[in-house]
């Protein structure tokens, strides 16, 4: 059985954001009725995994999100909640951090004007600092008051546009928020958005800049410059790719992605669904995501795949081969990536 389950609960979003692997807010939500989604929250717990992620799509956007969230937790799931902060309230952050293990906002630059950019909508920036700021008096409170405070961290998805600014989240970003937990640097892969043509060579991190990751004295670095309090990593990611050498070696990414509709996806960073979580059993759906892992077409699409750009042309072929006809008709309308989006007051197509 799966060690993570990752939830994309919805695929509507405020955001544009240039890279999302899910391409939210430009399809149908997809979002299913709230006794169906405790309906997939019961089959979860039945996997179960150690955690579930609960992502999209904006989950803030889900009515009654803590009662699926408690659902999961109840269950003796692990539950951490990505958000872009863009909706967060106190009333929100309050009952969240009654349910949830863990709360990630993410933040893609240490400015406005890199954030927005690339979240593709002008006060993203804003809106993120100030769901990290009710976290951060949210745990104060609590903390004050004797009880647990609540896990929070920040997720920056690493590009070739954010990463000169990795420093200034930990020497600035950090220390304006005191209880803040973590910081997560994660190498952007190639899914979704983030593989759409022109955007491995223009955004997908160089190899240079993964050899530096992948660098201790460089991760060292990061953490003198952080708040002792703050824990920080940095990840390429590659533990994604679910290459056959990997797979070999035993370093595998143990996860199941669900679709907001409860369609299971392999592997999570590819196309390619094995079944619908509301009606085939954990045993078979997991059995057949496995099976996924060694199917002769990805083997032979990913062996030669060691750099950023060899793994984005192998994910292009896997997602067209196993995508279903709608899928591919998504893939043939993302429009290439050219560089110089910019951030709009309203929501924009990309
Ligand atoms: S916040 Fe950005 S990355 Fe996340 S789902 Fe919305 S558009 Fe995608």
């Amino acid at each position: 059985m799966p060690d993570e389950v990752i939830w994309d609960i919805t695929y509507a979003c405020p955001l544009r954001c240039m890279h999302c692997y899910s391409e939210s807010g430009r399809r149908p939500s997809r979002r299913l009725s709230h006794a169906d989604m405790l309906r997939v929250a019961d089959a979860i717990v039945a996997m179960r995994p150690r955690g579930v992620a609960i992502a999209g799509g904006e989950p803030l956007l889900i009515k009654n999100l803590a009662e699926v969230v408690a659902r999961l937790a109840d269950g003796g799931l692990s539950v951490a909640l990505y958000t872009s902060g863009w909706l967060m309230t106190e009333e929100m952050a309050r009952s969240l951090a009654e349910v949830c293990d863990r709360v990630v906002v993410s933040l893609d630059g240490a400015s406005s004007a890199t954030h927005d950019r690339i979240r593709g909508r002008n006060g993203s920036f804003g809106h993120a600092m100030r769901a990290l700021r009710l976290l951060d008096d949210l745990c104060a409170e609590r903390r004050a008051q004797g009880r647990e405070p609540v896990s929070f961290g920040i997720d920056c998805v690493l590009l070739q546009s954010n990463f000169a600014e990795m420093p200034a989240f930990c020497e600035d970003i950090a220390r304006r928020f005191p209880e803040l937990g973590f910081i997560a640097f994660g190498a952007a892969v190639p899914g979704g958005l983030a593989n759409r043509r022109g955007f491995d060579e223009r955004e997908l991190l160089t190899e240079e800049q993964v050899g530096l990751l992948n660098d201790p004295a460089f991760a060292h670095r990061l953490r003198e410059q952080a708040p002792g309090s703050v824990m920080v990593t940095a990840t390429d990611n590659r533990i994604l790719q679910m290459h056959p050498q990997l797979i070999a070696r035993g370093v595998v990414f143990n996860a199941l992605q669900i679709e907001p509709d409860g369609e299971a996806r392999a592997m999570p960073i590819y196309e390619g669904t094995v079944g619908n979580i509301l009606t085939a059993s954990p045993e078979v759906l997991w059995r057949r995501a496995r099976a996924r892992w060694s199917d002769p077409f990805v083997v032979e699409a990913l062996t030669p795949a060691f750099t950023m750009r060899q793994w984005a042309e192998a994910a292009r072929r896997i997602d067209y081969h196993f995508g279903s006809d709608a899928v591919r008709a998504r893939i043939d309308r993302r429009p290439a990536y050219h560089g110089g989006e910019v951030a709009n007051g309203s929501a924009q197509r990309t």
